[in-house]
């Protein structure tokens, strides 16, 4: 079968590796239609020097398929169910899990596609507690946004920033994939959404998606916008995935008492804060990283809903390099999805 495997620093090759066996008990077997992409890819790709990872590992974290085969102690699931993978290998048994906490699992043996061997195959076997059932009228390329690209952003606004309808919310880089996602499900509720973006094609897209303001944020000054469109008064949460470049104007686009959620530093990782500032003003700054199982339900529900992924491109499986640029040249509006 088909893999795409990465054997050191930006170097991918697509291999032909042995089929998986039989599923064993309590497993699935699911065949591989879509993967797309992250920036956890890129990360992947450059390579980490302080990532405890395997290689050659094959790459692809986050995925969507169908059912191929089930052990028989498997009765949720049939041949033919349209499914997503979660790509974290947690334990299933400690606390975190057991609340349903997934993404703080306490023995979490490692992120698929990135430490251990990921979705960019035809076949893989997965425990079936690991794989979740797409609903109908969800097609699979949009599913394989599902894992990361929604349930990030579903985790990220509504169990941690604990956005509310009416609120006022500042998305960070709208045409990425996470903002796009977080632009609509903000605008479902009901929020009014000012984002940035850093090229002027990329504004008319923006308001297209339903943000009442796009910032070009190599025009103008971010933090100086959103002070006027606010009368001074800030938003309520600040979605932040950029870091270094960003993260103190951020900050400074809050109203006393304001969230910011931050799941990325995609420009650096390090900045210095004012703590003056920080509690003075009540800031609530909250870290967040991957999503729960409970979170991919609640991301395909909306997808079935209407609320649908904004995809950049597809390409196909040996044009995953090709994908992979597109994501770093910052050109991309949406999601890209590899198709198989
Ligand atoms: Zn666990």
């Amino acid at each position: 079968m088909r893999a795409l495997v990465l054997t050191g620093d930006r170097k991918l090759e697509l291999a032909d590796l042995p089929a998986p066996p039989a599923p064993a008990a309590s497993e699935v077997q699911v065949r591989v239609k879509a993967v797309a992409l992250n920036y956890l890819d890129l990360w992947g790709y450059r390579g980490m020097a302080f990532a405890k990872r395997k290689m050659p590992v094959v790459v692809g974290v986050e995925a969507a398929g169908e059912i191929a085969a089930v052990s028989p102690e498997v009765s949720a699931l049939a041949p033919g169910d349209p499914v997503v993978m979660y790509g974290g290998l947690t334990c299933g048994t400690c606390k975190a899990c057991r609340e349903g906490r997934d993404n703080l699992c306490e023995n979490v043996a490692g992120i698929m596609g990135f430490h251990v061997d990921g979705f960019a195959r035809d076949l893989l076997n997965m425990p079936a507690r690991l794989v979740i059932q797409v609903p109908q009228g969800v097609n699979l390329r949009d599913a394989a946004c599902a894992p990361i690209g929604f349930a990030t952003v579903q985790h990220m606004l509504f169990d941690n920033a604990r956005l509310e309808p009416g609120e006022t919310v500042l998305v960070h880089a709208g045409g990425s994939g996470i903002g796009s996602a977080a632009i609509k499900m903000a605008k479902a509720i009901g929020c009014t959404v000012i984002t940035t973006v850093g090229d002027d094609a990329k504004v008319e897209k923006a308001k297209a998606l339903g943000a009442d303001h796009v910032i070009n944020y190599r025009i103008d000054r971010f933090e100086g916008v959103v002070r006027k469109l606010t009368a001074k008064k800030g938003v309520d949460v600040v979605f932040e995935h950029v870091g270094a470049e960003t993260f103190n104007g951020s900050l400074l686009c809050l109203k006393r008492g304001g969230r910011l959620v931050t799941c990325g530093s995609t420009s650096g990782p390090s900045t210095t804060i004012n703590l003056m500032q920080l509690f003075q003003q009540q800031y609530r700054i909250i870290g967040s990283f991957g999503a729960s199982i409970r979170n991919i339900r609640e991301s395909l529900a909306k997808m079935a809903s209407g609320l649908t992924p904004v995809i950049d491109t597809e390409v196909p499986l040996d044009d995953f390099e090709r994908g992979l640029a597109r994501l770093e040249s910052r050109q991309v509006f949406g999601k890209i999805v590899v198709s198989f």
